[in-house]
């Protein structure tokens, strides 16, 4: 625990980093949790910015983009670097260098999410008192289960009205499954919350409300009316840690002490076992809670030591790992792009293995291309810094490299290496954009273009039949994102279309096809033949292209440019004109002609395999479906029911808190447009909802057509 005398003593994030006291960790939470003000309050105390930045001011460090302030939430995840050290525990009087990705609470931007998760090595979630777990939390928390995050949570706002820290510790069993347990129990509640009870300890922090800055406290006997519950939780909590530790198990049983380290050892295996979460109660507004969420992230959270190689292949897609060691050739992942006023393309990046030095030359498998490293830096706050040197477990920020986009590897030239990127969700909805005035149509473009780079759930095409620009996206606010930086950012003003769903195209069954491009009549000849089998791939599997050629019947310079045929007709499917996601294509034979053969000529025998291979394959209607979530009172819960019935909704569960009723429900995105109108309407204003995307399903058979016809009507497609 840090006393009150070393919050400015946190050491420089500018020495060499040393692996095993580094930790890059993220804080994830349902919008208005209280994330940001977290994060301020992190950086405050880790020295690294003096004056707490209020997030009702518009004033917090995160928040990068102007219209993030404006909207109040954190939209960009920023990687920033700041210092702790602990007191006691394993790592008492070590300088630890925390990196924390900022990651958004909005729904629509869970792509930086997960992208967040992917270079993250442990995460908090933060959770208020009072609600407990919410949809989106639930949504963050089941995408750090995908990627295998260890965790920590902070039930935060314990000042508030109606705050109760057992009832959201049982929130997150209940709602996430989550083996929850109190590191920590609250000292009071809402105006009366006045500090902590340390469970490994068994001492109470109790905060001075005179000190002017909130952040002091006293370290006392735990009080005498706090004191069995106390008892009670630490030895449930030992209990919990049992089933990781024999030695503990044993020690438990026998009914033994436990020293301070031998706990936190046991709470750190359980923590990396990804089977156990800690949970620390506080109010971060109120300063109270945070210093121990910080020695806890050192003590329980992983170094990049701890965690499996991290896996890419080669480019024979043979799997290799790479480790963190710093002798190693370099290898990286580049994980967030921003383009800052000041020194341009700014390149997130992780390092996953080797040191990585400024002005070096680094090679990225999908351009083909070496790029110089002109600049490294790390941020801090809201100023950078330059380095001469990032070691392997870092997160830095990288200049210089001009061609990348998000989820690119950057490796030393002689690594034949590519990692494995994050996966992104499909874009949920597109619209057509044009600029105001004519005259901006390039320079429309180019901002596009950049944002696109930038986010990788943000997809930009061009309707061929129209010509028109279509943008596509996880929902209208992220549009309306987009909307408003290139305004900003790239001083166009554009108008947008209606919002149309981004429909989806599949397979239900094996198929075959044939693609011939033969053209031999006068001039110069054309010859490119391809056979190709076609399978269904599971939900979310995307595309796989698999290369069966044997004895030459296609040459080898001829592969590509059929694969890239058959991408291409993927892109746009044969039953409504949909991108068609989740297949295998195997390109197993073909012929050619010496002379009349081109890349031309394959390319369009690639794309006519797909189409055939596809027409034969029972090809569907794929539409996305959120995930909804109404909360009402008792009284309007029928008529609600009924609408989201109307909608297609499927309703998933019903529960009643108090006087409230929450309805979980499936529902086809088709159905949601104008939703929060008519929800209003039928509760007079009283309900609220929140809506995920969740998965695609088939559009049922009977609105097929409508959709068809709609969209021969009016091309505006992803
Ligand atoms: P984010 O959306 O998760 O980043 O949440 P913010 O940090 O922006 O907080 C949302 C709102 O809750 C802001 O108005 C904060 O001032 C407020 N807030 C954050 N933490 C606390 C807390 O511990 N107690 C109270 N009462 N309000 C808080």
């Amino acid at each position: 625990m840090s006393n009150n005398d070393q919050f400015s003593t946190a050491n420089s994030p500018d020495r060499p980093a040393v692996l095993e006291h580094t930790r890059n960790i993220g804080i994830a939470a349902h919008i208005d949790a209280g994330k940001t003000t977290c994060t301020e309050r992190v950086l405050f105390y880790s020295g690294v910015v003096h004056k707490i930045g209020e997030v009702h001011d518009g004033n917090a460090t995160t928040d990068w983009m102007e219209q993030e302030r404006e909207r109040g939430i954190t939209i960009t995840s920023a990687a920033i670097s700041c210092g702790w050290t602990t007191s006691e525990g394993p790592y008492a009087g070590i300088d630890q260098r925390i990196n924390i990705i900022d990651t958004p609470g909005h729904v629509d931007f869970t792509a930086e999410v997960e992208r967040s998760l992917r270079v993250l090595d442990g995460a908090i979630g933060v959770f208020t008192s009072v609600e407990g777990v919410q949809p989106q939390s639930e949504t963050v928390w089941r995408q750090m289960d995908k990627y295998s995050v260890p965790r920590l949570a902070f039930i935060n706002k314990m000042d508030r009205m109606g705050s109760n820290f057992l009832a959201a510790v049982n929130s997150m069993r209940e709602k996430l499954g989550a083996n929850a347990h109190p590191l920590f129990l609250a000292i009071g509640a809402e105006e009366n919350f006045k500090g902590l009870v340390d469970l490994v300890k068994m001492v109470a922090y109790v905060y001075d409300d005179t000190d002017e800055s909130g952040v002091k406290f006293d370290t006392v006997d735990i009080p005498e009316e706090h004191l069995s519950q106390a008892k009670e939780y630490r030895e449930s909590l030992i209990e919990a840690l049992s089933d990781f530790d024999d030695d503990i198990a044993n020690k438990f049983l026998d009914g033994e002490d436990f020293s301070e380290d031998e706990i936190k050892l046991g709470i750190r295996k359980a923590t990396l076992s990804l089977k156990f979460v800690g949970v620390i109660p506080g109010s971060a507004f109120k300063n109270k809670g945070v210093q121990m969420l910080m020695d806890a992230v050192v003590d329980y959270l992983p170094s990049p030591l701890d965690l499996p190689p991290m896996k890419g292949e080669d480019s024979d897609e043979n799997e290799v790992e790479v480790s963190p060691d710093d002798s190693a050739q370099v290898a990286g992942l580049a994980f967030k792009l921003m383009t800052d006023p000041y020194v341009g393309k700014l390149v997130f990046y992780r390092v996953y293995q080797g040191t990585m030095k400024k002005g070096a030359s680094l090679y990225n498998p999908r351009t083909r291309k070496t790029e110089r490293i002109s600049r490294l830096m790390v941020m801090k706050a809201d100023a950078r810094e330059d380095i001469e040197v990032a070691y392997s477990g870092d997160i830095c920020a990288i200049i210089g490299v001009k061609d990348v986009v998000t989820g690119d590897t950057l490796a030393d030239k002689g690594l034949d290496l590519r990692l494995e990127p994050p996966s992104f969700p499909e874009p949920v909805i597109s619209m057509s954009i044009e600029p105001a005035t004519k005259a901006d149509q390039e320079k429309m473009g180019v901002g596009l273009q950049r944002l696109a780079e930038e986010d990788p759930t943000f997809g930009l095409s061009t309707n061929e039949e129209t010509g028109q620009t279509i943008i596509s996206g996880m929902g209208e606010l992220h549009l309306d994102i987009i909307r408003d930086r290139l305004f900003r950012e790239f001083k166009v003003e554009a108008n947008a279309g209606k919002p149309q769903i981004a429909y989806r195209e599949t397979i239900l069954t094996n198929s075959e096809g044939v693609g011939k491009f033969i053209r031999q009549s006068g001039g110069r000849g054309q010859y490119g033949h391809a056979l190709i089998r076609l399978e269904p791939l599971e939900k979310g599997k995307g595309i796989e292209i698999v290369n069966e050629i044997v004895g030459g019947s296609i040459p080898k310079e001829f592969i590509k440019p059929t694969f890239q045929g058959i991408r291409e007709a993927a892109l746009g499917g044969v039953v409504a004109g949909f991108e068609v996601i989740d297949f295998k294509v195997t390109l197993y034979d073909g012929s050619f002609h010496d002379v009349d053969s081109s890349e031309m000529a394959f390319k369009m025998a690639g794309i006519f395999a797909f189409k055939d291979a596809m027409q034969k394959a029972s090809p569907i209607l794929l539409e996305p479906i959120m995930k909804v979530e109404v909360s009402t009172p008792d009284e309007y819960q029928g008529e609600l029911m009924g609408d989201l019935n109307r909608r297609r909704g499927q309703i998933q569960g019903m529960e009643t808190r108090g006087t409230v009723c929450i309805v979980d429900a499936f529902v086809p995105l088709e159905n949601m447009f104008g939703y929060s109108t008519d929800m209003r309407s039928l509760s007079s204003g009283r309900a609220d909802y929140s809506m995920t995307p969740s998965h695609f399903e088939q559009v049922p058979q009977n609105l097929v057509q409508g959709i068809v016809d709609t969209n021969a009507r009016q091309p505006n497609r992803t």
